[in-house]
């Protein structure tokens, strides 16, 4: 670990690079409290180039922490709509409302009120304390903990709890006290430009000279690889309903109607949000969704719906590789269910809905097109 002289060095080096060299993103031009929150949790999982428009529709319509926790859980469901992982934005809500209730409507400056929050656990609550308030907190994730395993040249799986523990201890010994905002960006900046996954620059590299992973000529291949969990497959089949006027039926998420889906996969797979009549399959796709529709109670009388196949969709979550099968019944009037919405097929989003929906609507669409 870097001490003394060298670990001064070696802040100041990082420092000036970011200062200079920072990417010019809109959540970098403000510090407040409210603004970092809601980037930092739109940053989880997600590229940078994805978040933008995101981070700027969503502060349009919610420019204040009241603005937000005074709107409907639905609304702001749909402007997080095709970002992904909406447990993120169900939190953000219940926490805005949260930090109403308990505090004011002021976003708390103090740890532990911090962690109280849902969806808050400790990178992102030292985040917003450095950013937002100066505190000397220590941010690690895993694009951190990369770059501290390459400059202390760290071997195996670092989140293993032992080195995991390490990487907290280097985490906070190297955080500049005066700075700690921007030292946390400058550490965050390295991981996401230079100091990549896969091709780190070391060439370019501000701190290149304090580097053990590059002087060893190991950097590229740290972090050591973690035991992959093996890739689960699951086959959906999906019912898209097409009334003569191009409307379409999405059900409610599965807690609003208070029932247990019958697909087991369903509701994660939709993020508990608006999506298609949808069953798993491991036989006849048509067969199974027909049962399906009949214990959701739509009537076929005389088995009359014609169940058009439309290009399958497929998509990975995490260790998932989920493959749709979406069927267009092409109908005069839309069978009635209880909770459902009739939407668009083409504007379907009205509704909050999943990037996998989504994918299924645009197949059917084309299907429809094809067909005509
Ligand atoms: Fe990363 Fe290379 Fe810089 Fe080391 S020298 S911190 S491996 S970019």
């Amino acid at each position: 670990m870097l001490k003394g002289r060298e670990l001064a060095a070696f802040r100041k080096q990082l420092l000036s690079w970011f200062r200079q060299s920072q990417r010019d993103l809109p959540w970098r031009r403000t510090r407040d409290a409210y603004c970092v929150w809601l980037s930092e949790i739109m940053l989880q999982q997600t590229r940078v180039a994805a978040v933008i428009p995101y981070y700027e529709r969503f502060l349009e319509r919610f420019p204040s922490l009241h603005a937000l926790a005074a709107a409907p859980e639905e609304e702001v469901l749909r402007f997080w709509s095709g970002l992904g992982y909406y447990s993120r934005a169900r939190n953000l809500h219940k926490a805005a409302q949260q930090i109403v209730a308990e505090h004011g409507g002021k976003f708390p400056s103090r740890l532990g009120d911090v962690l109280a929050l849902p969806g808050i656990g400790n990178y992102t609550a030292a985040a917003i304390l450095s950013i937002a308030f100066g505190q000397k907190q220590a941010v690690l994730d895993g694009n951190v903990a990369r770059v501290l395993a390459r400059l202390g040249a760290v071997r195996g799986d670092l989140r293993e709890s032992p080195r995991w523990q390490e990487l907290l201890k280097c985490a906070d010994a190297y955080l500049e006290p005066k700075s700690p905002g921007d030292w946390n960006q400058a550490m965050m900046e390295l991981g996401a430009t230079l100091c990549s996954p896969k091709s780190p620059q070391c060439l370019l590299c501000p701190v290149t000279q304090f580097c053990e992973g590059r002087k060893l000529g190991i950097a590229d291949l740290l972090p050591e690889k973690r035991k992959k969990r093996a890739t689960v497959e699951i086959r959906l089949a999906a019912a898209v309903f097409a009334d003569e006027r191009g409307r379409t039926l999405l059900l409610s998420p599965p807690e609003k109607r208070n029932v247990q889906s019958p697909a087991d996969h369903v509701p994660t797979l939709a993020s508990n949000l608006w999506h298609f009549p949808t069953v798993s399959v491991n036989g006849d796709a048509v067969a199974k969704l027909r049962g399906h529709l009949r214990k959701l109670q739509v009537r076929d009388r005389n088995s009359s719906f014609r169940f058009v196949a439309a290009e399958k969709v497929r998509h990975t979550v995490t260790y998932r590789e989920v493959t749709v099968e979406p069927f267009r019944i092409s109908v005069k009037k839309l069978p009635r269910i209880k909770g459902a919405e009739q939407v668009p097929l083409s504007e379907i989003t009205v509704l909050p809905v999943s990037n996998l929906t989504r994918k299924v609507a645009r197949a059917a669409l084309a299907a429809t097109s094809s067909a005509q």
